[in-house]
Formats: C-alpha cells, structure tokens, sequence
C-alpha cells in the first residue's frame, strides 16, 4: 500500500506544541463529510476509509492498489464539530495569537466537501431559525473560547476584527458601512501584504463578534449549483486582531503587541463540467480555480529546498498575496482540508488530497512581533508582573515609613510614634526592675553565702571548746565518770544553706582532720553536762543551751562571773551567756544571734537561735 504524507511526529502534540523552532510545518487535518442525502440517493459508493486516527485509506472503485495518506488527524463523517475543533488545537492556535503571533486556519477542497460547514457550521434553516449550538462550527468555538480567555487575563486587551471577500479576483469589505467597494492590496516592508481601508470593527463581547461574524456571512456571495445548494462564490477570511499589552510598557511609547487570528474559507475548486455553470457562475468559478491554482503553485514552491534563492509568486493572485504571511512568512498554520467520501468525487478528492500532503510539508517560521516583552515566555511575563507589583508593594511601605511621603495625617503618624515610644519605654522599666530584682538576688545569695561562712567558723570553734572543756575533767582513779557534757544543736530555724566552697568542707561537716561533727559525738546518758567554754568562745556557743550542775559551774567559771552569765535559769538549767564584757555587747550579740537572755524553756530544750534571713524571705538561691 502506498503512503503519502508526514507521519513523523505526535500529531495531538505537534498541533498542541505551535512553533517549535525556526521551522515550522503547515499543520493539516483531514476531515471527511459524511454521505450527503443527495449522494445517498444516487446510489453513490465511499471510496474512502479512516484507519486510525492518522491515516486515510483511499479504494479506488476500478479496484487499483489502495492509497493511504497521512495527516496531522483524520476525522470521519462521524466526529462531531467539537471533535474538529479540539483535533484541529485551534485553542493553542489562540494562544499563540495572544502572545503576538500571526495564526491562520484555512479550510481547502472541493466545492460542496463541508468546507464552510466546519469553519461556521451549516446555514440557518430560515429566517430566524437559529443554528443549533452544537453545529458551531470552528469559527464561533473559537470566540467563546477567546473571549473567555480574555476576560480572565487580567492584563487589558483589544479586540478588532475584519471581514472580506476576494470575489472575481477582487477584495471587497464585508463590513464595510456602505455597498462594498473593491479594495486595493498593498505591500509595506513592516506589514506585508494588506488591505488598503478595510474597516476593523473593535469589539468586547462575543455576541458583538457574533453579529460582525453573521453579516458577513450574509454579505459573502453564494449560489446553487449541481454539488452545493448555496456553493461559496468567494473566498472569505475573517481576521480578529488582539491588541496586548502584556505588561505595563517600560516605556510610554512602546506599541502594544500585537497578534492575530485568521479564519479562511476558500471557495471551493469546482469542475465547471461537473457543476453546470454557466454565465456568471462559469466565471466565478475561473476566477476561483485560478486564485486555487496560484494558491497551489506558490506552495510546491515553498517545497522547494532551494527556495530562498527561488521567487514566490504570491503576487499572481489576491489570495496567494493575503496568504502570503502564513504560508511562507513569520504566520502558524493550520490547514483543514475537507473531502467528500462519495466515489463519484475521487478525482477531485484526490486532487485536495495531494495538495493537503504537499502542504504538509511547507514550513514557516513564525516570529511573533519584536517586542523584547513580547518574545519571552509566558511565565517570564508572570514573574516579570510580579515582581512589578512587588516593588509597588515595597515603594508604597518606603513611602508609608516617611510621613512626607506616606500621605498619612500628622495626627496618625504621631499616634503611631507615640505607640511605639511608649512600648520602649515600657519595655525599658521592665528591663530595669528585672535587673533590679536580680541584684538584690545576688546580695542575698552573697549574704548567706556569709554566713554559712561565719557559721562553719563557730563549729569549727565549737568542736576546739568541747575537746579543751572535755580534756579538763581528769576521772580518776578507779571511776570513770561518764561523759559529762551533751550538747544539742540548735536545730537550724531555716533549710540547709547551699554548699559554700571552701575549705572546712560541706556544712556542718570538718573537714578531714578536723574533730568529728556534734552529731557524730558520743552522747551522755545522763543528758546533763553543760560546758562553758572560755569566755572568748562563748559568743559561738549561744545557740546551744548548756546545762551543768552548779557545783561544777562555779568550779569552772568563778573566774568570770559576769552579770547574769551564771544566773539560774532555772529548770535545773543554766543558760549560758555571750561574754560579760558589758551589756551593750551582750545585747549586740544576742540580737545578732537572734537568741534570747531569758531562760530558756522549761523543759530544758535548747534556746534556738532565730537567725535574721534576708528581707526577700525564702532561701536564696545561687545567682545564675
Ligand atoms: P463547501 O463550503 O466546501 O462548498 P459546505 O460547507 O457548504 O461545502 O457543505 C456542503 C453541504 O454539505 C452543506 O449542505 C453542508 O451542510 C453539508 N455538510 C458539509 N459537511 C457536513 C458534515 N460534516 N456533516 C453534515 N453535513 C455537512
Ligand atoms: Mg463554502
């Protein structure tokens, strides 16, 4: 079997991809109408059969050698009008004509192969008898599509359009406000080809393009013939052109980019044998078949490797001219190419499918209008708005920092310094209390840090007293009087202090080499026997209640009676005074030790000493 066509490439993805480098082909798709009742009723056999979604198998009816073709797609009678309009990716088409690009949809055929069918659906049944959505042809799916795409855009965009005909060879407006007149087609360097005074309508909603699309539509001759009951005498293209500012221009003058999207339906070639015409239809279709055959011509040019060197002749017809751009310029193309499956049409079926192949494979390079914006992609536009908006963000927050520039009332910008300054200020009172606080912590700690020192020091002295005081009792012989002192600790009147570095050891405890901590002493049974260090010591002992019996108290301290330092405390008790070197200084050491000159209590307990703790009250901890 033999192939014709392109197979390379995913045609899903080649049309959804657009330009995909300096060279880019003609996208083509296929679509064969179904049966019609007329060639139904003739008994008329298809000669053509889809296989998959690329190929075409052609039969011819003498029973030659099947013939395939490829294209982009290949849609039979079956695909609906929406199934055209994805296949065809005339979405990626709209994007690219958003993005500066200069798109063109052509449809190509014979006369009466569906050409104006797939670009606008069918014609209305009657007067006011309204086209079923569904039977939307290309063009006005397309429209809702943009215009929903602009609305969602956020960046502003103008929408143009315009419509005309090239009948008998000549250009005619189909929008224009008067009868149409015949326009002239010039060339410029920056535009190309172009309508001279063709009238661009701007428009903003669908239904106004509806409106432009259908007066058209109803300006555009037609007549009956053999093959078609209203056969297209001219070829149409409506342009819509989409002005875009894609981001705000740097600079004021710069022109807004500038795309646009094509839409040509070709009247259809037609043997003029084969549809009867005559007169005046005899003529158009002359003028129609050689505007085809410039159109043809020009494009097995474009095929040709060598032709740079070689000359186009798109200036041989209007069509080829208005066509120029997208066939062989900077355009994206997209060219359907409509059959008729009926045997009866093979010849010229065969025609449109050779030529489609030879379309394939032209190529362009689209270039989208120089705009240095317009040239980078569509996410770097992105970052490029939001970054645009970012700095506007920034300089208005600048501006709000300088009351100058803020345009916040003097009133407001002074409440918000005066906010400010007085969360420092307070923020400062709190930071001087905090440091306060911690340095009273730190007195507190150092005192009692003292103290324990001082307080080590006195047992430390204690112990001395009682081996001197216990060496003075000498037994003797042959009785061994028991130990004849007990000494009770005051118990301490608040928790044990922390430990102090020092050399006396942990509190309480001597440390190695010193005597053995009270505790650790032998106790007396008798639980009686009081001693009365020296007078210099005694100042330390006062914590501890000392009884002795009196006989031994006057043995041992005749030698410094002072004032009340032996009085009875009574209770079988003898307290044992600070030193008697005068009041003051008993008074002064006993409100230091917080101990109290009267006797104790009756039952003998020892006197505890109330020891003076810092005003704070619990135990001060070490400092951090
Ligand atoms: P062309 O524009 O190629 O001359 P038309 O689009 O006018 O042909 O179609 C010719 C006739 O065939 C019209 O009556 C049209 O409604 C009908 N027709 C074309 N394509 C289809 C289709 N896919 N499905 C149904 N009817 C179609
Ligand atoms: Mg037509």
């Amino acid at each position: 079997m033999e192939e014709r066509g392109s197979p390379d490439g995913d045609p899903a993805r080649s049309l959804e991809q657009g330009p995909e480098g300096p060279d880019t082909p003609i996208q083509v798709v296929l679509r064969v109408r179904p049966m019609s009742a007329a060639e139904l009723r003739r008994g008329e056999q298809s000669a053509l059969h889809c296989s998959g979604t690329r190929t075409l198998q052609v039969s011819p009816p003498g029973g030659g050698p099947d013939v395939a073709f490829r294209f982009g797609a290949v849609l039979d009678g079956a695909c609906t009008q929406e199934d055209v309009f994805r296949a065809c990716g005339v979405r990626r088409l709209g994007e690219l004509a958003l993005r500066g690009f200069s798109c063109t949809v052509f449809t190509f055929g014979q006369t009466g192969s569906g050409k104006t069918y797939t670009l606008t659906g069918p014609p209305p049944q009657g007067e006011g008898v309204p086209v079923p959505p569904s039977l939307a042809g290309i063009m006005q799916r397309t429209f809702a599509w943009l215009l929903d795409r602009v609305q969602h855009l956020g960046a502003p965009v103008t929408l143009q359009a315009s419509y005309l005909e090239i009948y008998n060879e000549q250009v005619r407006d189909l929008l224009s406000l008067g009868a149409p007149r015949p326009l002239p087609v010039r060339w410029d360097k920056t535009r190309g080809f172009y309508v001279e005074q063709l009238r661009l309508v701007e428009f903003g909603s669908l239904g106004a393009l509806m409106e432009l699309l259908e007066m058209g539509l109803s300006r555009r001759r037609s007549s009956a013939h053999t093959l078609n009951q209203a056969s297209s005498r001219s070829h149409a293209l409506l342009t819509v052109y989409i002005g875009r500012q894609t981001v705000p221009p740097v600079d004021p003058g710069e022109a807004p980019v500038g795309g646009k999207l094509c839409f040509v339906d070709l009247a259809g070639s037609e043997k003029v044998a084969a549809t009867g015409s005559r007169g005046e239809l005899m003529l158009e279709a002359n003028s129609i078949n050689r505007s085809l055959l410039a159109l043809g011509h020009c494009i097995s040019l474009l095929l040709d490797p060598q032709r740079k060197q070689s000359h186009i002749p798109f200036r041989d017809s209007k069509l080829t001219k208005l066509l120029a751009d997208s066939l062989g310029g900077r355009g994206v193309t997209l060219m359907v190419a409509c059959v008729s499956p009926s045997a009866q049409c093979l010849p010229e079926t065969l025609s449109t499918l050779r030529y489609a192949s030879r379309a394939q494979r032209v190529t362009t390079r689209p270039q989208a209008p120089k705009s240095p914006v317009a040239k980078q992609p569509q996410r770097l536009e992105m970052e490029i708005l939001q970054l645009r908006e970012e700095n506007r963000r920034l300089r208005s927050q600048l501006g709000q920092r300088d009351p100058k520039t803020s345009g916040l009332s003097g009133g407001r910008v002074a409440w918000a310094q005066q906010n400010l300054y007085g969360m420092l200020q307070e923020f400062m009172l709190e930071n001087e209390r905090l440091r306060k606080e911690k340095s009273q912590l730190q007195s507190s700690w150092d005192l009692a840090r003292d103290e324990q020192r001082v307080l080590a020091q006195q047992v430390h002295e204690l112990e001395r007293c009682l081996l001197s005081a216990c060496s003075l009792y000498q037994p003797g012989p042959g009785t061994a009087p028991p130990c004849p002192c007990v000494m009770v600790p005051a118990p301490p009147c608040h928790p044990p202090l922390p430990p102090v570095p020092s050399t006396t050891g942990p509190v309480g405890l001597p440390t190695e080499g010193a005597p053995p901590a009270p505790d650790a002493w032998p106790s007396c049974p008798r639980q009686r026997a009081p001693v009365c260090p020296a007078p210099a010591l005694r100042a330390p002992l006062q914590p501890w209640l000392c009884q002795m019996p009196k006989r031994e108290e006057s043995q041992r301290l005749d030698s410094d009676p002072g004032p009340g330092g032996l009085a009875d405390g009574g209770g079988g008790g003898t307290l044992c005074t600070p030193p008697t070197h005068g009041a003051p200084k008993h008074v002064a050491g006993a409100e230091r030790w917080g101990c109290s000159p009267k006797p104790g209590p009756e039952t003998g307990g020892p006197q505890r000493p109330n020891r003076q703790l810092p005003a704070t009250g619990p135990e001060p901890a070490a400092p951090q």
